[in-house]
């Protein structure tokens, strides 16, 4: 079995709710993943931003499983924030409210 010594980083979160989305998907997933830093508010002086951000790690044998499930996490969530149009099909933020392309109502 894997031990605490053998853990690896898989993502960085912007958000404490986004690390416990992501560590509910890879449980489904049967990989058991840690949060640490759930409750960091970057007031820890001398810290890199980056390690007082809530993040997760999972044990070193489930760390390519993870990492491919953390990129399907983020792929949707950037589909998330956009609109097809629905005159043209375009992709837009969905803070727009006419197509960039076409000009349509969103
Ligand atoms: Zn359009």
């Amino acid at each position: 079995m894997a031990g605490a010594l053998s853990m690896r980083r898989v993502y960085v979160a912007t958000t404490p709710l986004d690390a416990y989305l992501l560590r509910d998907l890879l449980s489904h997933a049967g990989i058991e993943a840690q949060v640490f830093n759930e409750f960091a508010r970057g007031a820890l002086g001398d810290i890199p931003l980056d390690a007082a951000q809530p993040q997760l790690w999972v044990d070193d044998e489930d760390q390519q499983r993870a990492e491919s499930l953390v990129r399907e996490f983020s792929a949707r969530r950037a589909v998330a924030g956009t609109l097809s149009c629905p005159h043209c099909g375009e992709e837009n933020p969905d803070s727009f409210e006419l197509c960039w392309k076409c000009g349509g109502g969103l």
